[in-house]
């Protein structure tokens, strides 16, 4: 059975790189949303194994819901990863205290991305 990720990211050329990466691995499936109403939304109707999310987008940002996400019971346990290029002291603990699993800076590190989508789907 094909692995779910959903991804929120308002920037298409992060989109594209992180789509570019997914797709060299074997039976995943890729949802998307820019906005993180939408994302939130659809997140709950996918139930996608693995969620990604862009901290700054343009309504509600990556870690209101990744807070949201943890209220319900079936997101729990479901690893959330945090994209952000944020580099104040301070802001990594601030995002990974909303419940995220791990926390991904940008510019993006490709081979980091791919070693913590494995792990997280065990594949
Ligand atoms: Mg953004």
């Amino acid at each position: 059975m094909k692995k779910k990720i959903y991804i929120v990211e308002d920037n298409e050329k992060n989109l594209e790189l992180f789509i570019a990466v997914l797709g060299t691995m074997q039976n995943i499936e890729i949802f998307t949303s820019n906005t993180g109403r939408e994302g939130l939304k659809l997140i709950q109707s996918k139930n996608p194994d693995v969620i990604i999310l862009d901290i700054q987008l343009p309504d509600i940002n990556g870690t209101d819901i990744c807070r949201e996400l943890r209220k319900i019971k079936r997101f729990k346990k479901t690893p959330i990863i945090a994209v952000s290029s944020f580099a104040m002291k301070g802001d990594k603990e601030r995002i990974l205290e909303a419940g995220f699993d791990f926390y991904l800076s940008k510019p993006l590190s490709i081979s980091n991305f791919r070693e913590k989508i494995r792990e997280f789907l065990r594949v």
